[in-house]
Formats: C-alpha cells, structure tokens, sequence
C-alpha cells in the first residue's frame, strides 16, 4: 500500500514501512486511524507511561487527510466562537478555546523534543477579507482579544495588498501571529516515530474490519489478526465510514483539494504573494495556500460531498489562483494536485468522549484538525489514565446522526448557497469600489 501522489508524499523525510498485523495480541489501548488523532492520542498515552498501547491503520500513517492537507496550524475549531458563546457561553468557550492554545504549543515543543523535521514553520496566518467588511472584522478580533487574549492583527487594505497577497480581490484582514504552519506528513511521521520509541506497536495496511464493543475485553478484528485491548479508541476520519454506525454516522465526509505549483521565480512571485506566511480567505470554502522557498506555491481550495476527484482537478485549482492573482496567468503551472477527506459533525466541532465503558471517539475535526487532533489526544489520554475529565468540555457536541446520503445532499445544497452568497457580496463590494465584478 502506498500513499497518494502529493507534493507532500514526494517530499517525505521518512519512508519506512509498517508491517501490518498477523495474529493475536493483547493491548491496553488500542487505537484505529493513523491520522494526527490516533497518533496524537498514541503519542499523548506514550508520554504519560501507559503501557501496550497498538495503532491500526488501513494504509499508511498520515495517509488520509493529516498527511495531505494544507498545514496551517491554528488555534479554534471549525465552528466559530461568536456561534460557541451562544451554544455554551463564554467560559465554556475559553475552555475550550484555551485546550487549543496548549496544542499549539505542545505542537511546537514536541517538534524540537522529537527532533521532528517539518518545516518550514514560519510563524502566521493571516485571513484577507474577500468581501468589504472591515467592522466585522475589528468586532472579531476585539472579541477574541477580550474573551481569549488573542492577539490579531487588523491589516487594512492597502497595506495589505503592499506587504501581503496583492490580490484585486481582497479587502482587508486579519493577522494572528501565533499561528504558523508545517510540513503535514512529515509531522504525522515524526509522531508517529516519537510513539513509537516510547513503545507504540503501530501496524500498516491494517484495516479493522469488525468490533464488538459489548464485552469487557474489546475485540476488534482485521484481515489477518485480531486484538482484545480494555480501551478501543476510534479515530478513522472522513475514511472510516460504516465501521461502527454509532459513531462513523455522526459525520459527512467533506472532500478539499490541494495543489502544488512549479517553482516561480522569486521577482515574479514576489509580485503577488509578498511574504512567506500561510493565507486563507473569508469565504465559507475559500482558498488556503502559502508560498514556499523554493518559489513553489501549495494552493488549497474548494469543498465538495462528493465522492470522487474531478476530472482536471489541477487545471481546476490552477484557474482558481490564476483568479486570486492574474499577474501570475501568464507564468504559473501545476506539478500535482491531489484531494483529501474529513470528517465534519452537523455542529462543526470535534466529536471527543466516551460512546460506552472503554469505547472511545475522537473524529470531526473538520478543516481545522491540527491543533484540535493535538487536543484530542491530550483529552482522551488524560481520561484513558484516569487524570483529568477536561474531555467533558466535548459533552455538548454529541454524536448527532449526521443524515447519511440525505446529509451529503444538504451539505452540497449549503456549499452551493454559500458560494453563491459570496459572490453576490464580492461582486456587490467590488462595484461599489468601481472595480470589475
Ligand atoms: C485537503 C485538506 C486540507 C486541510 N487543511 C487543513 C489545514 O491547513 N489546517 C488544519 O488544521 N486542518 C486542515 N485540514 C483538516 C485536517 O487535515 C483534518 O481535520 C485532520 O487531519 C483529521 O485527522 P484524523 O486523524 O481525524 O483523520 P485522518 O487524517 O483522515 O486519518 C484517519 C485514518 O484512519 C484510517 N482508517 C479509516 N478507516 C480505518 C479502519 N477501518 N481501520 C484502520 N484504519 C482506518 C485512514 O486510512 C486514515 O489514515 C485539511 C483537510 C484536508 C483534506
């Protein structure tokens, strides 16, 4: 089994393979999905000295979307605050927002301690306004500076345009600093090898085909073998579907695409993407992308429930940064492209907790699943040992049905209507400034 072709698969520090499991074994923990949740819960485990922990994962680590996504590493969840203070008030949200500042910095520390080669890291990720709304976005972040003391930064139009991303389509935007971003496959190694040295068995090409939850010693069963452990821990993403109804029908796979430009000479790239720092737009699925060293530009973009890749889905990706920045058309090729799947709950935030005695989850984590994956693995650690119960923060998002078929057709049907919406008020903001809609 390998991984697919991607700027991030050609690029990996690492290659050895897992053998995958043959036979019987006894675990304490043992974990499905060797994306960053199930590592990170490995990893989490490992380092606070539980013993027989056993990783299962259908292909390789970082295979699904932890090792193909746009590596930004920031702090929240996919559902916003303003919605989350509503829902749970504002303690409850600085709990929760509070789990995600600790990932980061556990990120960052475990990056130096396990010596993990994943950069480059440059530090922010700033958010261009594709529409004209400069109030709302001094209100968010003077909301995020009083609620979570985060500090970002608002970069009006202008100096956005001179010192940032020189794109006719953007506004103004907002700059978090404390952001910054990784080589995603690359940390999904580096943990997946720290595990390891702390005693993590962790098997490839394994797919856990059943489990019966209903007994004291879990037994989950793969094509070759078996394991019996006191906790199982579910963690397979957008990419586990039907594995355990409970738990994988509480999520919609939502596929996102990536592309990787050629290099593009410094004084030209220089023309449109002016600094090395991750940028993302205000749309609902707008573009994400940043500009590496060499010149080459990782562009992510679009959200679909559909299933499969599109036809040209590079030429498709190409076109959508030709649009963000014409002065690059005439200069600017793709090498690969390359789509990946997570796994959204109806509520946008990750489902973590405990389905019955020993039978744990951790999926959800939509498009904002590095620092959350890094959380959930603390969370679920500390509650697998018997340490702490901060995954209670989670109770609130349960594992609601997510609709099946029905519900892919409705995340499609709200895809289309906040495209549309985004369009309309570009277009609206764009006259008004005597620009071309
Ligand atoms: C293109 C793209 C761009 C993104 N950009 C960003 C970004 O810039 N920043 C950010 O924070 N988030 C981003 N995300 C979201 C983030 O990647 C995910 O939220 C996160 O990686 C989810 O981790 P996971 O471990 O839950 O799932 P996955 O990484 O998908 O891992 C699940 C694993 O489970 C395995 N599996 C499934 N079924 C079984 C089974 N039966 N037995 C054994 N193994 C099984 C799969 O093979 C897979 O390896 C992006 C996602 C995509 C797809």
């Amino acid at each position: 089994m390998g991984y697919i072709d991607s700027f991030y698969a050609q690029t990996r520090t690492d290659d050895a393979e897992r053998p995958p499991l043959q036979g019987a074994l006894d675990a304490e923990v043992c974990i499905v999905g060797g994306g960053l949740a199930g590592l990170n819960t490995a990893l989490s485990l490992a380092e606070r000295g539980v013993q027989d922990v056993v990783l299962l994962e259908a292909e390789r680590v970082g295979f699904g979307a932890s090792g193909r996504n746009g590596g930004f590493v920031g702090p929240g969840y996919s559902q916003g605050a303003e919605t989350l203070i509503k829902w749970v008030g504002v303690d409850h949200t600085r709990a929760l927002y509070d789990l995600t500042t600790e990932a980061l910095a556990l990120i960052r520390k475990r990056i130096g301690a396990y010596d993990i080669a994943c950069g480059p890291n440059p530090d922010g990720v700033l958010v261009a306004s594709w529409t004209s709304a400069p109030d709302g976005l001094r209100a968010h972040r003077d909301l995020m500076a009083e609620t979570f003391g985060a500090q970002l930064e608002f970069i009006e139009r202008e100096r956005l345009r001179a010192e940032f991303a020189d794109s006719p389509h953007y506004f103004d935007g907002l700059l978090n600093r404390d952001a910054f971003q990784f080589h995603p496959l690359n940390y999904c190694l580096g943990v997946a090898r720290a595990a390891e040295a702390k005693g993590v068995r962790i098997f490839e090409s394994t797919p856990v085909v059943t489990l019966d939850p209903d007994r004291d010693d879990k037994l989950v069963v793969t094509p070759a073998g078996q394991v019996r452990a006191r906790h199982v821990v579910l963690a397979a993403g957008g990419y586990g579907l039907g594995l355990y109804a409970p738990v994988s029908g509480a999520v919609l796979p939502v596929a996102t695409y990536v592309m990787a430009s050629a290099p593009i000479p410094a004084d030209r790239l220089a023309d449109a993407i002016k600094c090395n720092i991750a940028i993302g737009d205000t749309r609902d699925a707008g573009d994400y992308y940043r500009a590496l060293p060499d010149g080459r530009v990782l562009w992510g973009g679009r959200m679909t429930a559909r299933r499969g890749e599109p036809a040209r889905l590079a030429d498709v990706m190409l076109g959508d940064m030709k649009r963000v920045y014409p002065q690059l058309a005439d200069i600017a090729r793709y090498e690969t492209a390359w789509m990946g799947t997570m796994s959204y709950a109806r509520h946008r935030m990750p489902q973590i907790g405990q389905r019955q005695p020993g039978l744990w989850y951790a999926q959800a984590f939509g498009g904002s699943g590095m620092g959350t994956t890094t959380v959930a693995g603390e969370v679920l650690a500390e509650a697998i040992k018997g340490e702490d119960d901060r995954i209670r923060l989670f109770e609130p998002f349960g594992l609601a049905w997510a609709g099946g078929p029905f519900g892919s057709i409705a995340a499609q049907s709200a895809y289309w209507f906040y495209q549309a919406r985004d369009w309309w008020t570009a277009r609206r903001d764009r006259t008004e400034l005597g620009k071309p809609g």
